[in-house]
């Protein structure tokens, strides 16, 4: 059994994510102690605690201790399983931190599987569901890794209700990535969502978005949606020949449209004076589903605590694969696969 520290690096829900996901893959028991102690409200809250419940579902495995605000868990994992699943945060949790759980085991199972997950689509702090179908999915599809994502309602903080479904064919990566430039520029585009909220919202910030990046009308939508609850979100796509970069903000009780607006303005011109291809959240994203296949090697941003933290929690189980090579223009990541050979 190897025992894992969750305060350590990052400290934060990503740990036990990862260690569920390896430890099912690799058939390796595992000991979380201190979970999430590094967060304002550690231990597993309902999106941890739904998705330490599906990494068990998706392999069979067997858990001790698992329980909201629960610091500690043991999960003994048999082999992954393909099936039809059906997750229910029961909150505005994020789904798709859940389904960052899932995916890799489901990509080792023995068949394709249908998995539903209700709760948050949109949640500040974790991949809203464009990141997952515009910059990293297609970066696994590229190197042979196959599952699509649908969102099926919008959810917000705090209401919830919304709904993702991922399609997942069998096999992990197969090809070997090499993204280290981005390509030509081929498009940009901003998207500003709005549930159950004045209209105003949404004009002020697709101005103050177009203002700020001098893009044009064409270039920013406002889109109503459907959801449980209030909602609001500006999602940008910066699309290149070899990666698409999304970076979002998001609306919230007493931030104005204007402070909306600026923190994703800030986010697209700190990618645009950057040449690298891969920005911080897709860096740590990428890490697993490469060391669990082809491996390969990606142009970054300075590294976040996140994609360091990542590294370390993969060589508890795989050993030392990811090596981050930091220089002046941010680093570069290299992954050795675990199965490296096989394209
Ligand atoms: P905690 O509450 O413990 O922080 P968490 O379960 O919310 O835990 P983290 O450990 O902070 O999760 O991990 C968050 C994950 O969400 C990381 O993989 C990070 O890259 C990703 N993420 C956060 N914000 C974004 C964003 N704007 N776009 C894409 N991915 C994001």
């Amino acid at each position: 059994m190897i025992t894992i520290d969750g305060s350590q690096g990052e400290g934060g829900g990503q740990i036990l994510r990862t260690s569920l996901a390896l430890a099912a893959i690799t058939g390796t028991p595992i000991k979380i102690e201190k979970i999430r102690a590094r967060r304002p409200k550690p231990g597993l809250q309902r999106q941890h605690l739904v998705a330490v419940q599906a990494a068990a579902r998706a392999c069979n495995g067997h858990l001790d201790g698992a329980e909201i605000n629960s610091r500690e868990i043991t999960f003994t994992p048999q082999t992954p399983c393909a099936g039809t699943y059906v997750f229910d945060i029961g909150s505005a949790g994020s789904t798709t931190l859940v389904l960052q759980t899932v995916l890799p085991i489901l990509l080792a199972a023995d068949g394709p599987s249908t998995v539903t997950i209700r709760g948050g689509t949109h949640n500040s702090m974790a991949p809203p569901v464009e990141f997952l179908t515009e910059s990293f999915l297609p970066v696994l599809h590229r190197c042979g890794a196959s599952a699509t994502v649908t969102l099926e309602r919008h959810g917000f903080y705090p209401a919830g209700g919304g709904a993702i479904r991922a399609v997942i064919q069998p096999g992990q990566t197969q090809v070997a990535l090499d993204l280290m430039e981005r390509g030509k520029a081929i498009g940009r585009h901003a998207e500003v969502l709005l549930a159950n909220l004045p209209a105003h919202v949404a004009n002020r910030e697709s101005q103050a978005v177009k203002h700020g990046l001098h893009w044009s009308h064409a270039e920013v939508d406002e889109r109503a949606v459907d959801a449980a609850g209030p909602g609001n979100a500006i999602i940008t796509h910066l699309r290149h020949a070899n990666v698409t970069a999304v970076f979002t903000a998001f609306g919230e009780l007493r931030k104005s449209s204007e402070q909306v607006a600026h923190e994703v303005i800030k986010q697209v011109r700190r990618f645009s004076e950057s040449e690298a291809p891969v920005c911080e959240h897709l860096a740590d994203q990428l890490l697993l589903p490469l060391a669990l296949g082809a491996g390969g090697r990606f142009r970054t941003v300075k590294p976040s605590e996140h994609t360091r933290t990542n590294a370390t929690i993969i060589g508890l189980f795989l050993g030392d694969v990811v090596t981050i090579a930091e220089d002046d223009a941010g680093a570069v990541v290299t992954v050795r696969g675990r199965n490296a050979d096989a394209g």
